[in-house]
């Protein structure tokens, strides 16, 4: 067989020159099959990649979003302590101008008591004897009584006062500790955050990085395979040329194990209608495997009647043809190589079709004939 020569004979000189290689078992065929598998996995790598730089993104910008949040709620905590600072003065002042106001007050009312207590040694008690009736020295007493009273009293009021101020004044600290408190959290969350955005960045720009490289990767990797193809291309019109014969000889049975016609090759009457049937109908299971009848080159392009369809040109003009299959063998591409025997598709009910079968057929330079001329 042709492309089993040309490699025979590829490897015989590379054998004589020494320089034998993975690269000189591979055909033009295969290296364009292994590039196309490259380039679909390079381009699936771009699509992840593509994927991986949005989530990248998204991270990033809803970290930004978090950090100026953040910085807001920050803004507004320091301008709540600036006020609660400004409030805790007041209360501080207040407190103080009380306890002065008492200590004064204090001081003044001592200061009396101390008059007081040297005129009554001197002259209270000229006074007492100097007024002239009882009622008088009782009402001077009460007035003394009532004087110790007041201050008593007055003295008193400033000390709950000078209390109630403390106590605000407390409260007006703890309240202030506890905005500076909540501040100082406020701002480790944010540098957590700011942290948390600068790794979010850095694996933004990582990910942009892996980007541009895998698509660097598909790029090149589809130059190859444009390449290659073209390679093929000319590999296979040069095949052609040289090999106008069909020279396998004998067709393989496509369908083992199934070998009941239930249509032959030629002049039939179908619903009523004569009708040129251009293969043989093989009744099988859908999903049953069909094979190469000999080796060649395939492309899918056939009428819509025959469904899915795979078509070997083997050399020479001739051509066999698979219908209505359920699919086509994955490994299969247009202008692949297959060999006889070699997996082509599945029996299926696809195009114009009743039933599960396989349509065979040959056709020699577009004309049908019967198979059996090949099958030996
Ligand atoms: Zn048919």
């Amino acid at each position: 067989m042709k492309r089993k020569r040309i490699a025979a004979a590829l490897c015989a000189a590379a054998l004589c020159i020494g320089m034998f290689s993975a690269s000189f078992a591979e055909t033009p065929a295969e290296k364009v099959e292994r590039l196309r598998q490259e380039s679909a996995a390079a381009e699936e790598n771009v699509e992840a990649h593509e994927a991986a730089v949005q989530t990248a993104a998204n991270q990033k910008e809803a970290y930004t979003q978090k950090v100026q949040a953040i910085q807001q709620q920050i803004e507004i905590q320091k301008q709540l302590v600036t006020a609660q600072k400004e409030v805790l003065d007041e209360a501080c002042r207040a407190t103080a101008d009380k306890l002065l106001e008492t200590e004064r007050t204090r001081a003044l009312f001592e200061d009396r008591l101390v008059a007081m207590y040297i005129r009554h040694n001197n002259s209270d008690l000229a006074t007492l004897l100097s007024v002239s009736t009882f009622a008088e020295a009782v009402r001077y007493i009460d007035n003394l009584r009532a004087i110790a009273q007041s201050d008593t009293e007055l003295l008193e009021t400033l000390r709950k006062q000078s209390e109630e101020l403390a106590a605000r004044q407390a409260e007006e600290e703890a309240a202030y500790q506890q905005l500076q408190a909540d501040q100082a959290a406020l701002e480790q969350q944010g540098a957590e955050l700011a942290d948390a955005l600068q790794k979010a960045e850095a694996a933004y720009s990582k990910e942009q990085a892996d980007l541009a490289a895998a698509q660097a990767t598909a790029t090149q990797t589809g130059e190859e395979l444009k390449k290659a193809e073209e390679e093929y291309a000319a590999w296979v019109a040069q095949n052609d040329n040289s090999s106008p014969e069909f020279t396998d000889g004998v067709f393989q049975w496509p369908l083992p194990g199934y070998t009941r016609v239930s249509s032959p090759f030629g002049w039939r009457t179908l619903n009523g209608k004569q009708d040129f049937h251009r293969g043989i109908d093989l009744p099988a299971p859908q999903g049953t495997r069909i094979y190469a009848a000999a080796s060649g080159v395939v492309s899918f392009n056939a009428h819509s009647s025959y469904g899915n369809c795979v078509k070997i040109s083997h050399g020479g003009g001739l051509v066999t043809i698979y219908a209505h299959m359920t699919a086509h063998a994955e490994s299969l591409y247009e202008g692949c190589t297959v060999q006889a025997g070699d997996l082509v598709g599945y029996v299926g009910n696809t195009g114009n079709s009743y039933g599960n079968h396989l349509h065979f057929e040959a056709d020699l330079n577009g004309q049908p004939v019967s198979v059996y001329n090949y099958l030996g």
